[in-house]
């Protein structure tokens, strides 16, 4: 009788501390949503007098009349690229807000992997060219000339590493090499993958490198290397966190080697997403 009664209050206790959870749970969801909501609209409303400052300082920075003075068409030249800069933060910090509330919208499609190259050397040549680095690219052979993934998402990921490879690089190369995933990583990398391409398209500089007890850390968010208020590299320390949360919708990952004063290969392992629709709302949180 007495146990009886016993196991009768403790399921009692049980379901409150259940109904309590769920409604724990709810609330944190909504803070969460409104959360999002907010950085939405809020980059929405500073992206619009954003840009206006970008288009106006590009039209006084051409100078076309000449009716500034050299010092003062430099002046307006940083005020578009701070511009910029700040346009960049904007989109990342709306970005990671996304993949957090598990909001990206994924638009999988046959991407051409011999244009991913091509793409790169247009941005980045200038890059290469103004900071006196060699910019390589190789595509092996034997890779599918298609791929099922997110294209843009794909770009935004590699653009961001190879910004870093130069941006920590005052000597030297940048190399950017796709190949076919070795069998042996995939399985180590991607248990779950069973059939399907997987790439593996590497970012090899020859940079500051970084040190192993960092090298974990700077795939979080505002972590960097170096973090010090009067650093000599500029940043948010959002670039890489970026990158980890899109290779992980894409179903890949990133691994990273590198040694101080050597440099650093970034390599991403990226499936193709067969058997999946055109649009697909990725949610980060179901994994
Ligand atoms: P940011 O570049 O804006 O600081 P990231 O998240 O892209 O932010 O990178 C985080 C940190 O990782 C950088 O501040 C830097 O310390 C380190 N890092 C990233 N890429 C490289 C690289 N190629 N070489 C050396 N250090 C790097």
């Amino acid at each position: 009788e007495e146990q009886n009664l016993y196991a009768e209050q403790k399921t009692k206790e049980l379901e409150k501390a259940k109904k309590e959870l769920e409604i724990y749970s709810e609330e944190l969801k909504q803070s969460s949503q409104y959360k999002t909501n907010f950085l939405a609209n809020m980059s929405h409303e500073l992206r619009t007098p954003l840009n206006s400052i970008l288009i106006l300082s590009q039209l006084l920075s051409e100078n076309e009349n000449r009716t500034l003075s050299p010092e003062e068409e430099g002046y307006a030249r940083v005020i578009h690229t701070s511009g910029n800069d700040l346009l960049t933060l904007i989109d990342d910090i709306l970005d990671l807000s996304k993949v957090e509330a598990g909001k990206i919208t994924l638009t999988v499609d046959e991407v051409n992997v011999t244009e991913i190259p091509v793409h790169m050397k247009l941005s980045f040549d200038p890059i290469a060219e103004k900071n006196g680095l060699s910019f390589y690219v190789f595509v092996e052979s034997d890779v599918p000339d298609l791929l099922h993934t997110d294209g843009q998402r794909l770009q935004q990921i590699l653009k961001n590493l190879l910004s870093n490879a130069f941006k920590f690089t005052d000597k030297g190369s940048v190399t950017l090499k796709i190949q076919n995933a070795d069998p042996h990583k995939i399985k180590e990398l991607l248990p779950s993958h069973d059939t399907g391409d997987v790439l593996a398209i590497s970012v090899t500089d020859t940079g500051i490198g970084i040190p192993s007890n960092k090298q974990q850390l700077i795939f979080e968010a505002f972590q960097q290397v170096d973090g010090n208020t009067n650093r000599q590299y500029g940043g948010t320390g959002l670039g890489l966190s970026i990158c980890h949360e899109f290779t992980r919708l894409l179903g890949g990952c990133i691994v990273l080697e590198s040694r101080p004063n050597e440099g650093s290969t970034f390599t991403l392992y990226i499936p193709s997403m067969q058997n999946r629709g055109k649009e697909l709302l990725a949610t980060a949180h179901q994994e």
